[in-house]
């Protein structure tokens, strides 16, 4: 702080001259920089729109999968695009009024299983959930595609919540597909209900056999079970193994989506 009284008493008139000039000029700068921030703010302001950033990484597209939408599906920031019969997150209720949450294993958190050749359990379940989720979307209902770890997973509430994984590239000999839900259930009879639809539909739409003994504690303690809300009936499903199930799962991917789909399908309907 400057000592005002005695340094400006016995200034000389061109040193008073300097400070009144100077003083002016900080006055002007003020003026500047207050016009500035205002102006940043109100830009932030009309920008961000006053939307938190979790809800603008809403959805996937509902395109077919391609190449390059297959690319995109290990970005961890994939492309939000709402298709027009869905709604925020958690919001049940649209065209027949059922709300489905397809998680895409893996998507963007790592690549899960990896064959020799690069093939990538996620690549491979991004393919069968955008083709689950646009025949479920197609039959009316209202769906979600959710990656791994999704924002919008802790207390997700639907009327199904289905998870898609595939097994490992690494077990010659092993073919087979199957489904578990969480081991202390809050609603074991529901949770019941959609793993039997699924086994039943699967099995029957896919022809493959089923391959229970191989279910893991990462299938019953699955993290997403434990996020979603109780009342969620929430199951995982590994639909085969990458090694010798590969042609089905990447060639006849429509056919594993439609398993899944029909199994839904049979779950929901029956609940009515
Ligand atoms: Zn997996």
């Amino acid at each position: 702080m400057r000592t005002r009284g005695k340094a400006t008493g016995k200034a000389s008139p061109l040193r008073r001259q300097v400070l009144v000039t100077a003083s002016r000029l900080m006055l002007v700068l003020a003026g500047v920089l207050l016009l500035t921030s205002a102006l940043i703010g109100a830009y932030l302001l009309t920008a961000g729109g006053g939307k938190p950033p979790a809800q603008t990484g809403s959805l996937f597209s509902l395109s077919p999968p391609s190449s390059a939408s297959l690319q995109s599906s290990a970005d961890p920031s994939p492309t939000a695009v709402s298709p027009p019969t869905t709604m925020g997150p958690g919001t049940p209720n649209t065209s027949n009024g059922l709300h489905i949450g397809i998680v895409a294993g893996h998507a963007g958190y790592d690549p899960g299983a990896v064959c020799p050749d690069g093939l990538t359990e996620a690549e491979v379940n991004m393919a069968i959930a955008r083709q689950v989720v646009a025949q479920l979307v197609h039959s009316g209902y209202q769906v979600d595609l959710l990656e791994e770890f999704d924002d919008r997973l802790p207390a997700y509430r639907a009327n199904a919540l289905v998870s898609i994984h595939a097994d490992s590239c690494e077990v010659p000999g092993a073919s087979g597909f199957k489904v578990a839900r969480i081991t202390d259930s809050a609603i074991p009879e529901d949770e019941d209900r959609l793993v039997d639809c699924l086994y039943t539909e699967y099995e029957a739409t896919t022809g493959l056999p089923r391959h229970p003994n191989s279910i893991t504690d990462n299938m019953t303690n699955y993290h997403a079970f434990r996020e979603i809300d109780f009342y969620t009936p929430g199951v995982i499903i590994e639909t085969g193994f990458l090694l010798e199930d590969r042609d089905l799962l990447v060639h006849r991917s429509a056919l594993v989506a439609q398993g899944i789909t029909t199994g839904v399908i049979c779950f929901l309907e029956d609940d009515r």
